[in-house]
């Protein structure tokens, strides 16, 4: 029998550092997501202690992981807060979709005019939707229930699957618009060829 890929039974340190941050996705620690910080540090860029979500508990377990001295969190990149979700006072929305586009986890649903609402098991607390919305009617709320380890683990996973999946889809909507930009460039330019040609 074939041997499994060594990148499929040996997870890269970026993919095991990834693992320990929280997926909040909130842009804190000064990178774009979970992900890159994870390959800053990997990659010796960034230090261990820029996460606010990840508090104490995260620096102590990326310390462990890289065999390096747990110090505490920079306080230049934020304070660690309890956990919150974010809910729309809906009277007060305008469908301005302006939150949607700032979502990393793509947990808000909505439609232009109409009114917008959080998908709060969905939602990682991550703050990003507040400033852009110009009625400010999205606040924050604690979490009530607090979840399980495995609850927590999960929630985690669905957090990385939903920003892997939102930027895939941002990607292929970039991917498409240079290629109808393309398209209608070739069609103008053949216009001019033909016009100029009679
Ligand atoms: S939770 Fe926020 S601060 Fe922490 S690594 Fe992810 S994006 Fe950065
Ligand atoms: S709804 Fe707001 S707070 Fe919740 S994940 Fe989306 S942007 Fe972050
Ligand atoms: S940004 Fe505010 S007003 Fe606009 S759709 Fe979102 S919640 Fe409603």
């Amino acid at each position: 029998m074939q041997s499994p890929a060594p990148e499929l039974t040996n997870p890269s340190v970026t993919d095991q550092i990834n693992a320990i941050l929280p997926q909040t996705q909130c842009g804190q620690c000064s990178y774009k997501g979970c992900k890159p910080y994870a390959e800053a540090i990997a990659s010796g860029q960034a230090d261990i202690n820029q996460c606010p979500p990840g508090g104490d508990e995260g620096i102590l377990a990326l310390a462990n992981l890289l065999g390096l001295a747990p110090k505490p969190l920079n306080p230049a990149f934020g304070e660690h807060k309890p956990d919150q979700v974010a809910f729309i006072v809906e009277e007060d929305c305008i469908g301005c979709v302006k939150c949607i586009a700032a979502c990393p986890v793509d947990a808000i649903i909505g439609a232009a005019k109409l009114m917008h609402t959080v998908i709060a098991a969905e939602c990682t607390g991550c703050e990003l939707c507040l400033a852009p919305c110009p009625v400010d009617c999205i606040v924050l709320q604690p979490v009530s229930l607090m979840p399980s380890p495995e609850q927590k683990s999960e929630r985690k996973r669905l957090s990385m699957r939903r920003y892997e999946a939102r930027l895939q889809r941002k990607e292929n909507e970039a991917i498409e618009k240079a290629e109808r930009l393309k398209k209608q460039k070739a069609a103008l330019l053949q216009k001019q060829i033909i016009n100029h040609s009679v």
